[in-house]
C-alpha cells in the first residue's frame, strides 16, 4: 500500500507562536516526516488575505520557513516549500470555489471572527479572507492528502474540505482523496496568556499573552510569570471554570510529556506552576531558536530546500490539479 500522504502548512501573517509549535509543527518533526510522505509549507498566499505589507510578508515567509527547518523537519525526509513557488495551489482553488457555495464560506467561525475585526477597526474585507477555505482545501487536496496535522482551531476548515472532495468526486467522478485532520492529545488549543478565553494567535492585537518561539529567555520568563491566573488558589485541571490555569498546565504538560490533570496536583500555588512553565517552555524552545539562528546565516542552505521543495510539490501537485480541470470538461 501507498504511503501515508500528510500536509500542513504554517501563515506567515506573524511571527510563529508557542501555539503553532505545541499545536502542529512538533508532531511534524518529531512524528509525521518519520511515519508518512510527508509535506509542510508556508502558506504565503493566505497571508494577503488581510492588509499586508509586500516586504514584511516576504520577511515573515522566510523566516516561518527557516523556523520549519529549525524545529527538525529534515527535507531529506519530507517536503518544505512555500506554497506561491507552486502554481498548482491556485489554479486548483479556482476550481473549489466552483464546487463549494457562498453560505459554506459565510459560516466559517474564523471568517466571521476576522471579518468581525477588520470592520470593527473601520477596515475593509477582503474577498480572499471568504474564499480563505477554499484555497486551503485546494493546498490539501493537491496532494492526495490522507492527514492533515493541525491544530483544533482548523477543524471547520477541515471538515468543509472533506465535504468538497465529497463533491467533487460524486460530481467529477474520483478524483481526490477525502482527508482527515489529527489533533494532538494535548495543547491541541494553546490560549494568550493575558486572555485565557481566545487561542493564542500570532496576529492578535496584543503581544504581551503570546510566546513567540523567537522570543528570548527573558522574555519568555516574563510572559508567563504574568500570565492571568483564576480566581481561588488550589491548582486544578478545569478547562472550563480555570482556562487561565488550565492553559499553563497544558503548556507545561505538553513540554515535559506529563497529563494535565496529574500535574496539578502536584502545585500548591499558581507561583510555582508557572515558574515551572516558563523554564520548561525556555527549554523546548532553546534548541529551536538556535537552530534558527545557524540556518537564518546560512541563506544559501535555505533557498536551495525550498527550491528542491518546490519542485517536488509542483510534480507531486501537478497530475491531479490537471485531472481536476479535465474532469470539470476544462
Ligand atoms: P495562526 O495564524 O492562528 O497562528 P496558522 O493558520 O498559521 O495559525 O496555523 C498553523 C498551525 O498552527 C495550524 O495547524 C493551527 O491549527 C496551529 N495553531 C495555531 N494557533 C494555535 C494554538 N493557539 N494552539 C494550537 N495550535 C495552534
Amino acid at each position: 500500500m501507498a504511503k501515508t500522504r500528510i500536509f500542513s502548512g504554517v501563515k506567515p501573517t506573524g511571527h510563529l507562536t508557542l501555539g503553532n509549535y505545541l499545536g502542529a509543527m512538533r508532531r511534524w518533526a518529531d512524528e509525521d516526516q518519520h511515519r508518512a510522505d510527508a509535506l509542510f509549507c508556508v502558506v504565503d498566499l493566505h497571508a494577503l488575505t488581510v492588509e499586508h505589507d509586500p516586504a514584511r510578508v516576504r520577511r515573515l515567509s522566510r523566516q516561518a520557513a527557516t523556523l520549519l527547518l529549525a524545529v527538525g523537519l529534515d527535507p531529506e525526509r519530507c517536503t518544505v516549500f512555500v506554497q506561491s513557488q507552486v502554481a498548482e495551489h491556485a489554479r486548483l482553488s479556482y476550481l473549489m470555489e466552483c464546487t463549494a457555495t457562498d453560505g459554506e464560506m459565510r459560516r466559517m467561525i474564523q471568517y466571521k471572527e476576522k471579518a468581525a475585526g477588520e470592520r470593527a477597526r473601520g477596515g475593509s474585507v477582503r474577498l480572499s479572507l471568504l474564499t480563505y477555505p477554499a484555497l486551503m482545501a485546494a493546498d490539501i487536496l493537491a496532494y492526495g492528502t490522507h492527514e492533515v496535522p493541525v491544530g483544533e482551531d482548523q477543524a471547520q476548515h477541515l471538515e468543509l474540505t472533506r465535504d468538497l472532495a465529497v463533491r467533487f468526486n460524486q460530481r467529477y467522478g474520483p478524483t481526490f482523496v477525502v482527508p482527515k485532520a489529527t489533533h494532538p492529545q494535548v495543547a491541541a488549543r494553546v490560549m494568550d496568556l493575558t486572555d485565557p478565553t481566545s487561542k493564542m494567535g500570532k496576529s492578535n492585537g496584543t503581544t504581551a499573552g503570546i510566546v513567540y518561539l523567537l522570543d528570548e529567555a527573558d522574555v519568555v520568563r516574563k510572559k508567563v510569570m504574568r500570565a492571568v491566573t483564576d480566581a481561588g488558589r488550589d491548582v486544578v485541571y478545569d478547562r472550563a471554570e480555570r482556562p487561565g490555569v488550565a492553559n499553563l498546565l497544558d503548556v507545561l504538560a505538553a513540554c515535559t510529556g506529563g497529563e494535565p490533570a496529574e500535574l496539578a496536583g502536584a502545585y500548591t500555588s499558581y507561583g510555582a506552576l508557572k515558574k515551572d512553565t516558563a523554564e520548561a517552555v525556555v527549554e523546548l524552545l532553546r534548541p529551536v531558536r538556535e537552530r534558527h539562528a545557524e540556518l537564518a546565516a546560512d541563506g544559501g542552505y535555505v533557498d536551495s530546500v525550498l527550491r528542491a521543495g518546490a519542485d517536488r510539490a509542483r510534480e507531486m501537485a501537478r497530475p491531479r490539479v490537471d485531472a481536476a480541470y479535465r474532469a470539470v470538461g476544462l
